[in-house]
């Protein structure tokens, strides 16, 4: 069921040293959605993302999973409960093979036949990691790496995938691949969290939005209300 409440986040506050960057941040995810994260360079967007991933600590406030309270929940843990993160940047690893990459996603599940099954389902999805399984990451172009990186993620087995600036530095063929995608994981029932520079397709893409202005939620809606939303249309998408 669609409306069934997946991730909350209550008052989040997240800071780096004494500089608070997330100021009492509300945000709610339900089983199904897509749901986009938009605003300009440095506004926390990254931050919240690994504060959701248990990478960084949160100072106030509460963030509960399918009902659970995640503050005891280490990172590991929450990869192993379907909370899997796609880093800005992709952030492949270079020097092993595209396969190995792969399979180092699938790290907290150990090795077994469903994980090699999940590795043939990943090389269907995308066949251009088949074709390079070989090869180094590293030597893959920027869309590949961003499909790398993706493939990754999947083999941990998200129900709730957050997408750290998919289509950045991609050309704009890619970038309809890359949504295309995004749009083929939600078919399949992985809620996702979007975070984007490119916000008019983020906000397409999306069932409901969010703006972040440094660190606090200014403006949320159906992805239709923030894209008709005058102030969305100045600020972040040039009208
Ligand atoms: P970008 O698109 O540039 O990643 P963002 O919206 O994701 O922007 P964050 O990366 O979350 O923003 O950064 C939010 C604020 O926190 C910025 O002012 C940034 O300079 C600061 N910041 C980010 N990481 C650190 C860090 N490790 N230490 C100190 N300050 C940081």
């Amino acid at each position: 069921d669609d409306q069934q409440e997946m991730l909350s986040i209550k008052g989040a506050v997240t800071s780096y040293g004494q500089i608070e960057v997330l100021h009492e941040v509300d945000i709610t995810i339900n089983s199904g959605e897509i749901v986009s994260l938009v605003g300009a360079n440095g506004a926390g967007k990254s931050t919240l993302l690994m504060t959701i991933s248990g990478l960084q600590p949160l100072d106030r406030g509460t963030m509960t999973y399918k009902g659970q309270d995640l503050s005891k929940v280490g990172s590991d843990r929450r990869v192993a409960e379907g909370i899997v993160q796609v880093p800005e940047g992709r952030q492949v690893f270079k020097d092993l093979s595209v396969q190995d990459n792969l399979l180092l996603g699938a790290y907290t599940r150990g090795m077994s036949p469903e994980v090699e099954n999940d590795l043939e389902k990943m090389y269907s999805k995308f066949p251009i990691l088949r074709q390079k399984r070989h090869n180094l990451a590293g030597e893959l172009s920027g869309g590949q790496q961003q499909m790398l990186a993706m493939g990754r993620a999947l083999m941990a087995k998200p129900r709730l995938l957050l997408l750290d600036e998919p289509s950045m530095g991609l050309a704009p063929l890619i970038v309809e691949e890359i949504f295309n995608t995004i749009k083929d994981l939600k078919k399949e029932g992985i809620t996702i969290f979007l975070v984007e520079q490119n916000a008019s397709q983020a906000l397409a893409l999306a069932d409901r939005g969010y703006v972040l202005e440094t660190g606090s939620v200014v403006i949320e809606g159906t992805g239709k209300e923030l894209l008709s939303n005058e102030k969305v249309r100045e600020a972040y998408l040039g009208m």
